[in-house]
């Protein structure tokens, strides 16, 4: 599998494209802003990204998933599913009137749209003929979900959960700092020691690596 890294929106959240290049399916995860970008990022694969896959709905992650749908229409590409958890449904519902009350552009970030795909109670997902597994890690956002591959090589993107030495923010709404620490031990780090961890922001890390000097996790 191919992931391609893109960093996007005020907030330099790295959105990332997964393309199986066997079966020329792709995957956007976390289009926050520069969809257009994001979109063609997506070659070989452009006509079938068969997923729009949101980790959690927080403006930086999901605020571009209307302007990217839009962006299918205009280009005659078939629509791919919207899917997240839908626990955080009300942070993407607020999307509009915090970019507002920010004094951000309108119109450049955008409430989520309605769910297609519900990961909620779900535990695989698949780009192509690759099968990877849902880890439900809430704790900075309600509904977070990590995604994690085995193969080629294991990987996971762990959206604002895990950082290469820190964690994310807990004093957003629903945020919750204990359920947070559970989420990583329980959900990331029992993954392999060589599992790459590609976070939302900032650069990527290993488990073994977050295990060992992560000072809010030792
Ligand atoms: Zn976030």
């Amino acid at each position: 599998m191919i992931i391609k890294t893109q960093v996007v929106s005020h907030w330099e959240q790295n959105a990332r494209v997964l393309i199986d290049p066997i079966m020329k399916h792709a995957v956007i995860v976390d289009p926050g802003a520069e969809v257009e970008v994001l979109l063609n990022l997506a070659e070989p694969a452009i006509n079938q990204v068969t997923d729009i896959f949101i980790t959690h709905c927080h403006i930086d992650h999901a605020g571009g998933v209307a302007a990217l749908l839009e962006l299918f229409d205009q280009r005659g590409l078939a629509r791919p599913r919207v899917a997240y958890h839908t626990e955080g449904q009300f942070l993407g519902d607020r999307i509009d009137m915090q970019s507002i009350s920010m004094g951000l552009p309108p119109g450049q970030y955008r409430n989520v749209p309605k769910v297609d795909l519900d990961l909620k109670g779900l535990t695989s997902f698949s780009v192509g003929s690759v099968t990877g597994k849902l880890l439900y890690t809430p704790g900075h956002a309600p509904g977070h979900i990590a995604l994690y591959f085995e193969l080629p090589e294991p990987v996971v993107i762990s959206g604002d959960a895990l950082f290469r030495r820190s964690i994310g923010r807990t004093d957003l709404p629903g945020g919750d700092y204990e359920l947070l620490i559970q989420s990583i031990k329980s959900q990331l780090l029992t993954l392999p020691d060589e599992t790459k961890v590609l976070s939302g922001h900032g650069p990527d890390t290993t488990i073994k690596d977050e295990r060992a000097r992560n000072p809010f996790l030792n």
